[in-house]
């Protein structure tokens, strides 16, 4: 794992002063690392009869469309607010300074549905924690939380349900 966690870029200072952001845009852009990342993660829910992954904008998508398909699941788009259509339910959590509000469509998820959600990086699980919240309200059955990546120094494990969180690479 050590060589796909090597071609995750740090940028320091980014969006903000102080912050060592993990940019995965290298490792999506190599094509082998890329495919590796996929089968690695989605193999590990082959069997589990996933109807739906939840994938979280923006980079989110780009991993929980990638599993779906190899999941032979649907893909549910969890949006910053206005960008859905349709009706939304709408979920606003606890930022580090200030709040932020994610939405999905309520129909998106039936009573029932076996759900897999998806996003690149958790950090300190504020964003994971909502989603989870979501899901939950629209009646989905959480199989796992899944990421390419995970900073373990923020704990953000533990706003998730209990053994309900895998990351592939763990900083
Ligand atoms: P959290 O809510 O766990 O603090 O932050 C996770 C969310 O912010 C994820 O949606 C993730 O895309 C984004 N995020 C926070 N820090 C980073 C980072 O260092 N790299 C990347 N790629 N995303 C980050």
């Amino acid at each position: 794992m050590e060589d796909l966690k090597s071609i995750i870029r740090n940028i320091p200072d980014f969006p903000k002063k102080g912050i060592l952001f993990k940019d995965i845009t290298t490792l999506l852009a190599d094509a082998k690392s890329f495919q590796r990342m996929v089968d690695l993660l989605s193999h590990r829910y082959i069997g589990e009869k996933i109807d739906k992954v939840v994938g979280v904008e923006a980079r989110g998508f780009i991993i929980g469309a990638a599993l779906a398909y190899k999941l032979g699941a649907g893909i549910v788009l969890v949006r910053k607010p206005g960008k859905l259509p349709s009706e939304t339910f709408k979920k606003t959590y606890d930022l580090e300074y200030g709040t932020d509000t994610l939405e999905i469509h309520t129909d998106a998820i039936k009573k029932g549905e076996r759900i897999l959600i998806a996003d690149d990086l958790l950090a300190t699980g504020g964003t994971m924690g909502a989603v989870v919240d979501m899901v939950k309200e629209l009646g989905g059955e959480i199989v796992d939380c899944c990421f390419m990546a995970e900073l373990e120094f923020l704990e953000g494990k533990k706003k998730l349900p209990e053994g309900k969180c895998f990351s592939l690479l763990k900083f």
